[in-house]
């Protein structure tokens, strides 16, 4: 499919970025690896007047240690922080999500900020204009009644299977904008609400995700029909240090979500275990019911605390 014409902008500094944002007043999409948003505009879902290549910003690349923290720049390639050393013996829930992100070649060229940013998905909403066309506009198409689902709320699914893994491991992002810089945990970056998932400013650019420089024990599980090349159906992250860890859940509904866990018995496992069950919001928008996959949340967030707290 072809896409519709826009202009084409390298950036070669963050300055330069927001100038060119600013220039085409707000029409403009940040560009990083392209493998999220190029299949939405061939669809023709999003029709902005530019891009802006982020790729040539020096700023966004890089992985630091610093002062506790180990700061990854947003445009890393999935690829490169996979074979980064030390990733998989600290952060093995990260390293494993790493691993099971659609394939290789798309890890190549999708990058860590562009897979936090991805936008949320739906069996209906996720197809080509003539498909869509079959019913009215739904929420995110700017219409008022969500087609999956029939109500006024937009449940598409956030498929990252970077964020459980970075939430799991008290991650937290920087956004810089015309109107400054921020730091935020990664769970504040998310409203929710499928329509707009994101709480980001217009012209905000995310430059680094921030995790603690520990070591950390940990496990990483997604739900997909296919083993490679396929979104998450459900994706469950738990990272621990000592007999304390957390919890994370994604796929299941528009934002991700995390349980700190501070026991490491039976009992304290089963009980996170039915919380994040109850907690996930799947609906009949993916090809899996929605049942079986809050019913598995339970049984893959029992067997990786499981795994790691206990050492089964
Ligand atoms: C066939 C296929 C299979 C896939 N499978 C998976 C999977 O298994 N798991 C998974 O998690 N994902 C999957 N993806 C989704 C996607 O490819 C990856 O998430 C990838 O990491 C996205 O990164 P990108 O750099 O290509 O993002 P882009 O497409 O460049 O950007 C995505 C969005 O983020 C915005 N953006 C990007 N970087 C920034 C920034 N620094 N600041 C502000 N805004 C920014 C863009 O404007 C865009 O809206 C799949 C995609 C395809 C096509």
């Amino acid at each position: 499919m072809r896409l519709t014409e826009f202009a084409y902008k390298r950036a070669r500094d963050l300055e330069e970025a927001f100038t060119l944002y600013g220039h085409f007043e707000e029409k403009a999409f940040f560009l990083a690896g392209g493998t999220d948003l190029v299949p939405r505009l061939k669809l023709r879902m999003q029709k902005p007047t530019a891009l802006i290549d982020l790729k040539g910003v020096k700023e966004l690349q890089g992985i630091k240690r610093e002062e506790g923290f180990v700061r990854i720049g947003s445009l890393v390639k999935l690829y490169d922080l996979k074979r980064t050393q030390d990733i998989r013996a600290s952060f093995p829930a990260l390293w494993l999500a790493l691993e099971v992100t659609s394939c290789e070649t798309l890890q190549m060229r999708g990058t860590l900020g562009g897979n936090l940013l991805q936008e949320t998905r739906c069996l209906f909403y996720n197809q080509s204009r003539f498909w869509r066309n079959a019913a009215d506009d739904c929420l995110k198409m700017g219409g008022d009644k969500c087609n999956a689902i029939g109500g006024q709320a937009c449940f598409s699914n956030y498929c990252s299977d970077m964020a459980p893994a970075l939430l799991s491991l008290e991650g937290q992002v920087s956004l810089v904008g015309p109107q400054g810089e921020r730091q935020i945990p990664l769970h504040e970056l998310y409203t929710g609400n499928g329509e707009r998932p994101f709480r980001i400013l217009p012209g905000e650019i995310m430059t680094e995700i921030i995790i603690p420089d520990q070591r950390t024990r940990g496990a990483y599980e997604k739900l997909s029909l296919r083993r490679s090349i396929d979104y998450p159906l459900l994706g469950v992250a738990f990272s621990a240090v000592g007999k304390t860890g957390r919890l994370s859940v994604g796929a299941v509904g528009p934002r991700p979500f995390f349980y700190a866990v501070d026991r490491s018995s039976e009992e304290a496992i089963e009980q996170t275990a039915e919380h994040a069950s109850e907690h996930s919001t799947p609906v009949t928008n993916t090809v899996l019911p929605p049942l079986y996959r809050k019913r598995m949340v339970k049984v893959i967030a029992m067997r990786l605390m499981r795994k790691v707290l206990q050492g089964e």
